[in-house]
């Protein structure tokens, strides 16, 4: 039997979710619905649940993985995707006209930017108000119109490793696509969460000489993760000098390329990286943290012609590599997926991520289904 009501988690305001039952939508001839398997928390969670930017109710959830349960002829045709299928779902839903969709840079197409188009469509982002209301995955299901964005998940990925595709992609795209990370690049990540561990798999796999990774003292348990993902060196950033580390690991040459995956660190990351980079020329990737910089050093950064890059989300491409990589199981990924949570527990879950309820957290997935035993 079917469930007529989809359950959810709302946000319905800064750090307070409650739970909502919303219609079973209809299904249209070119549209789908996904019953929910992962859904995967990350830094941005953290900060929309504190102080959520879209103010109406949202179901979260933007980096999910379920299996298709019902598709219409017309979606089975576009997507090339049935019935039974296990997806990952990028949180993009874009246009699939302009420029940027012809090149698989949804990421950039306006139709899904929620920041400057307020009736843009994006899993996690949009108001549950809007028909069919099923924009999150911190719910049973999902619904996928038209333009949805599936990527195939291989057999042999597990829905839980499916639940880090987001990350890995982004490490790809960052590291691989954005800095140009290749053979033999000296590379320094900053942060060992989920985001920078992800970015140490994509440097490895690509072939970098060195691959760095900086946490605090309180990081010693991620910190080994990234040495048994591959990492090279590590440094704790509490007790060490991130600089002269750097310089003796690269026998004084500085790093290449710069990965900034610290969260809430403030001005230091960015001028420590500016330093760490090599005499010219070198690649620094960050996070759009901060509203502003007071005193940042412009003549430092030109002088050593560093190029800046922004950390944006992931391209079609970066996911479909990401789940190949997942499927290789060359990395012992696994070592990631920490903590699971229930629908009942979202709150805890995004506290958790935030540093501020379970500890040991590297990678939370939101079961929606777990210990709810509700038939389907
Ligand atoms: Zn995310
Ligand atoms: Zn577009």
């Amino acid at each position: 039997m079917k469930a007529e009501r989809v359950l959810a988690a709302v946000r319905v305001g800064p750090e307070r979710i409650e739970l909502e039952e919303f219609p079973m939508p209809e299904i249209p001839d070119d549209g789908a619905l996904l019953r929910m398997e992962v859904a995967g928390i990350c830094g941005t969670d953290v900060k929309m649940y504190e102080a959520p930017q879209v103010t109406e109710p949202v179901i979260m959830g933007h980096e999910n993985v379920g299996v298709i349960e019902r598709a219409g002829a017309k979606f089975v045709e576009l997507k090339g995707v049935s019935e039974g299928d296990r997806v990952f779902l990028e949180h993009y839903v874009p246009c699939f006209r302009c420029e940027w969709c012809h090149r698989g840079e949804y990421r950039h197409c306006w139709a899904t930017d929620w920041r400057s188009n307020p009736d843009a469509l994006r899993y996690g982002y949009t108001p549950a108000s809007r028909p069919p209301h099923l924009w999150g995955g911190f719910a049973e299901y999902l619904y996928l119109p038209w333009n949805a964005v599936v990527h195939r998940v291989p057999d042999q990925v597990s829905a839980d490793l499916a639940g880090i595709a987001t990350p890995l992609s982004n490490g790809i795209e960052w590291a691989l696509f954005d800095c140009e990370v290749g053979f033999n690049t000296s590379v320094l990540i900053q942060g060992p969460g989920q985001q920078g561990l992800s970015q140490v798999v994509a440097c490895r796999q690509a072939g970098a000489s060195a691959v760095i990774v900086t946490g605090m003292a309180r990081d010693a348990a991620r910190l080994e993760v990234a040495k048994a993902l591959g990492a090279d060196a590590t440094i704790d950033v509490d007790s060490e000098d991130v600089v002269e580390r750097v310089r003796e690991i690269t026998g004084g040459d500085g790093v290449d390329v710069v990965i900034d995956c610290t969260s809430g660190a403030g001005t230091d990351p960015i001028l420590v990286g500016i330093q760490a980079l090599r005499r010219r020329a070198g690649t620094l990737l960050i996070q759009g943290e901060l509203d502003a910089f007071p005193e940042f050093p412009i003549r430092e950064l030109t002088e050593k012609a560093i190029t800046v890059k922004s950390a944006r989300g992931h391209s079609y491409r970066a996911c479909e590599l990401a789940l190949e990589q997942l499927a290789s199981k060359r990395f012992p990924l696994d070592l990631l997926t920490t903590h699971t949570f229930g629908l009942d527990d979202v709150d805890l879950a995004i506290r958790s991520v935030g540093g501020k309820g379970e500890p040991d957290v590297i990678h939370v997935s939101l079961l929606p289904w777990m210990a709810r035993g509700r038939a389907s």
